[in-house]
This record gives C-alpha cells, structure tokens and sequence, in this order.
C-alpha cells in the first residue's frame, strides 16, 4: 500500500512563496495527476515529493510514515524526468541495472530483474543496444526501466513524454496506462497537457500559482468545474 499525503505543505524560494499551503491525498494506487500551466508549481510539488526540495512548511506522509525529513533513497520512490538522462556508453541492461549496482544488489539478482523490467516495457531485444541506438520513444522506455528495476511503491513522473513527437506520445500514453494497471503502484504525473490529464488520471489535481484548484476524476472536472480556472483549462482544446 502506498497512500500519498501532504499536510499544509509550504515552499518558499527565497522571498518567493511557490507553494503558499497545499493539502492532497493521493490514494493508494491511483494515477494521480498534476496539471496547470508553466510556472505553477507542478515540478516543485514533485520534487518535494522525491525529497529533492526541502518543504519550508509542512508534512509529507508516505503510508503513514512521515517522509518530510527523510533522504530521497529512504522514500521508497522512484522518479522519471522529462529529459532522460542515460549513460551513452553502457547498454540498455546497464543502464536499468545501473542503480542496483550501486546498491550491491548481487549480479544474478540484478540480472533478474533487469530482464522483468525490459519484459514489461518490451525492451527484451535491445538489451545490448547503447542509448544512441534507440529511437526517442524507446530512450524513455529505458528511463522508466531505471525506475521500476527498483521495484518503488510510488512512481513520480515529470512531463515524461514532453520530448516526444505527437503520434508517439499517444503510444506511450496507452504504454504507461497499461504498466500501472499491470504494477498496481502509485503513479503521481505531472504534464501540463490538458489532453493527457484527461486519458491517464482516476485523479486529476488542477494547479494554478501554487494552489490547488480542483481535485477530482477527469468527468467530474470536466462536468462541474469549479472555477472559470478549471474550467477554462480543462475545457479549452490543446
Ligand atoms: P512547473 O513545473 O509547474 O512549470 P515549477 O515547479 O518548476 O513549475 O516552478 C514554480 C515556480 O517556482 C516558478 O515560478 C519557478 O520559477 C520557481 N522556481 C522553481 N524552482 C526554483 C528554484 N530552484 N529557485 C527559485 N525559483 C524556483
Ligand atoms: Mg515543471
């Protein structure tokens, strides 16, 4: 189980109040995501979440257990960017195996599991391809690899697909709606599409300058907004 709370979570950089008091819970298992525009907050809510900002005010729960001063590999989650940063020189097997190296993970264990993770995400064949090798699409197939190798109970995603070109943005779509059916973990997505809100979320969390908006399933905000915000955003084609 991996319930998500924030208790009046507050962040300031600087002078600057990005997150005045935000208060969410995100169930256990849901696809949860955030949207709003550029500059509303979105990353910075995640990267509270991973435990790479620190909240000025404020708690995070994870299943209970208060998370807000615990270091980011102590969280039990595992994040995916926008630009998927692989290391060019190792292949797609050491590039998802990468992080269990780190943590001494026995070889054969790790050779296990990165095979589980390249089956999920069909990457069987380009097991020995380096990064250069792949197309765009199969480059963050590798990215979320890294991430479900550590088997998280949470996964974070940061626009994931942003550096995607229409049509396999679509795939990747019904891609990562299967492998969160298929995991059952929690999934927390932030993009600031409207469109994938739309197709991915059970819960969609609308941001403007750091407040939350509206938080419901995509039919209920699309149904009964509840403010010209929400409304306007959700409703106005991409
Ligand atoms: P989003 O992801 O929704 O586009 P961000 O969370 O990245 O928005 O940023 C929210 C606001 O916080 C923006 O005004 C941004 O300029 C500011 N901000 C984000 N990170 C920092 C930082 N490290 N230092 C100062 N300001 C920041
Ligand atoms: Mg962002």
């Amino acid at each position: 189980m991996a319930v998500v709370e924030y208790r009046n979570i507050k962040k300031d950089f600087g002078s600057v109040t990005v997150i005045p008091d935000a208060s969410l819970y995100i169930p256990d298992g849901s696809f949860t995501v955030f949207v709003g525009p550029s500059g509303c907050g979105k990353s910075t809510l995640l990267r509270l979440t991973a435990g790479l900002e620190d909240a000025t005010d404020g708690k995070i729960f994870i299943d209970d257990r208060d998370v807000t001063e615990e270091r980011p590999t102590e969280r039990g989650i595992a994040m995916v960017f926008q630009s998927y940063a692989l290391y060019p020189h190792m292949d797609v097997g050491e590039n998802i195996g990468f992080a269990l190296k780190m943590a001494k993970v026995p070889k054969a264990e790790i050779k296990a599991k990165v095979e589980a993770a390249a089956d999920v995400l069909q990457l069987t064949p380009l097991l020995r391809r380096k990064p250069a090798e792949l197309s765009g699409g199969q480059r963050q197939r590798v990215a979320i690899g890294r991430a479900i190798v550590r088997q998280p109970k949470v996964f974070l995603f940061d626009e994931p697909l942003s550096n995607l070109d229409a049509a396999l943005r679509t795939q990747m779509r019904v891609e990562l709606a299967q492998l969160h059916k298929r995991l059952g973990a929690t999934m927390i997505y932030v993009t600031h599409d409207q469109v994938e809100a739309m197709t991915l979320a059970d819960q969609i969390v609308v941001l403007n300058k750091g407040l939350i908006e509206q938080v419901g399933a995509p039919i209920d905000l699309y149904n009964e907004p509840q403010t010209l915000f929400v409304a306007g955003f959700i409703g106005s084609p991409k």
